[in-house]
């Protein structure tokens, strides 16, 4: 009973507000089995982007995909590489290919994007905190699409944020979004190993509702984040009072749904 009403006011306020939203999309959402980089999925969702900023939300993009299209655009390189400079090379490499992509997608939108890569000295209570909030501030004001990733050819071992997960939902309260959508490519939480047929979607975690018995922790493949992480950076983020969902990337038109018909989108929502 009273989870239905959470989720009511969830859904109507989805439904009828023009939101500000921090989207996240995974590593493994963007790309394909063999790493490289999946043109058709990227292109699919800036379809989807473009016709929430038409609905008239605000959308504030955090991507991941950077050492993953790097790698796959270098796989030529044959010497040993330590694992700081895989990340430096292929960083620098694949986050020029990742933003070109998005540049010419929305492009065809009539939609300006600006790139923002940061690091975690970017947060906390300091002139570069202030300079980043403005930045974000005046790309939203004169609509230009924000696109965010850690600077990953700078972001070494403790500088590093855990992953974009964390990332997204310190860039969810500096934006003063209302939502953060978190994509990766499964539909959310689930009560046990996803692949097991016996294993729920739980489709609504209410506040310090305590989910370590469902994550399993193994991770991703191709991004640093696992369940484990989304969940209590969705927590934390849902505690400062941003609702957060993850869903699946990989499913047709997600956001649409998401947006419009949520109670029939599977996806975990956590309530604020
Ligand atoms: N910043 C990394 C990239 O763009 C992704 C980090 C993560 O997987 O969370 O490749």
């Amino acid at each position: 009973m009273h989870q239905q009403s959470y989720a009511f006011v969830f859904h109507q306020t989805f439904i009828f507000q023009k939101m500000r939203l921090t989207i996240k999309i995974g590593s493994n959402v963007l790309t394909r089995a063999d790493g490289s980089l999946d043109v058709t999925r990227m292109s699919a969702l800036v379809d989807q982007i473009a016709s929430l900023r038409s609905q008239g939300h605000e959308i504030i993009l955090v991507s991941s995909g950077a050492v993953a299209s790097g790698r796959s655009e270098l796989k030529h390189i044959q010497h040993d590489l330590d694992s700081v400079d895989q990340r430096q090379l292929f960083s620098a490499v694949g986050q020029a290919k990742l933003m070109n992509r998005y540049f010419e997608l929305f492009r065809e939108y009539g939609i300006s994007v600006g790139q923002v890569l940061t690091t975690k000295e970017n947060f906390g209570d300091n002139e570069h905190c202030k300079n980043q909030e403005n930045c974000f501030k005046v790309m939203l004001e004169n609509g230009v699409l924000p696109i965010v990733n850690e600077n990953d050819t700078v972001s070494i071992t403790e500088l590093m944020f855990t992953d974009n997960d964390e990332l997204s939902g310190l860039i969810a309260q500096m934006t003063h979004s209302q939502a953060l959508i978190i994509l990766s490519n499964i539909d959310g939480i689930f009560t046990g190993n996803p692949a097991d047929p016996e294993s729920r979607l739980i489709s609504i975690v209410k506040p310090g509702k305590d989910l370590t018995d469902y994550i399993q922790t193994s991770k991703s493949s191709a991004g640093r984040g696992g369940m484990q992480s989304k969940s209590s950076v969705a927590a934390r983020t849902a505690e400062a009072g941003i609702s957060v969902i993850i869903a699946n990337g990989k499913r047709d038109n997600i956001l649409v749904k998401l947006l419009n018909d949520k109670d029939n989108t599977p996806c975990t929502e956590f309530l604020c």
